[in-house]
């Protein structure tokens, strides 16, 4: 009988906690099954200064293929979102729950899916260790998956988004939706809608950090 897959990133970790050794070491994490069929692992990018930390769900189908978190097409929404709410992107540490894509294959294309609750509790051991090396003075968690990951199952950012959260994550805390979310949007109205909402939730964090 085949040994069971493994389900927790722990045994990867390295022994000195640095953003270096950290992205080093994901790199073999085979710490459940999606490095198979992924091309790499995408660990969070920016310094270990910054003030702000966003956190996304897993790379996609570009991040994939190029080792970088939000270089995609839903990257372009977030970077007009943090520039409407005067954020730059240099003063953000990006990274994801999970950081291998986990995707269908769909004749030649590869097809996103919504990582499990255990492939994200396997892999939550990389986002506790980058938390504890940056400790940002705030954290956005971008969608649903994100959000439950760090806040509950219960979590509902359709309710809450936008709004500073009372967490021992950090000191500002607020969930909003992942910026793909604005791409599946039906018509251009609705993505123009959508947009401003999520450069005001981010504003929400950009006045509260001017203000700590
Ligand atoms: S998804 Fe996370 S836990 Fe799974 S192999 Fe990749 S880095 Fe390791």
């Amino acid at each position: 009988m085949a040994a069971p897959e493994p389900n927790d990133a722990t045994p990867f970790l390295p022994q000195r906690s640095s953003l270096k050794a950290l992205r080093e070491a994901s790199a073999g994490c085979r710490g459940c099954h999606l490095w198979r069929p992924a091309t790499q692992t995408v660990f969070g990018e920016g310094r270990k200064s910054s003030r702000l930390m966003l956190v996304g769900e897993q790379p996609g189908d570009r991040e994939d293929r190029m080792g970088k978190p939000f270089v995609g097409p839903a990257s372009r929404e977030l970077d007009r979102g943090l520039e409407a709410a005067g954020i730059r992107r240099e003063d953000v540490y990006l990274t994801n729950v999970v950081k291998h894509f986990k995707f269908e294959e769909r004749g030649r294309r590869r097809i996103h899916q919504t990582p499990k609750r255990f492939e994200v509790d396997a892999c939550k051991p990389w986002l506790d260790e980058e938390l504890k090396v940056v400790r940002p003075e705030a954290l956005v968690l971008l969608g649903a998956t994100a959000a439950k990951a760090l806040l509950g199952s219960s979590f509902r950012v359709t309710q809450h988004r936008g709004e500073l959260l009372d967490s021992d994550l950090a000191p500002i805390v607020t969930a909003t939706v992942h910026p793909s979310s604005i791409l599946r949007q039906p018509d251009e109205p609705t993505r123009v809608e959508e947009r401003e909402a999520l450069a005001r939730d981010l504003r929400v964090v950009a006045e509260a950090l001017a203000a700590a």
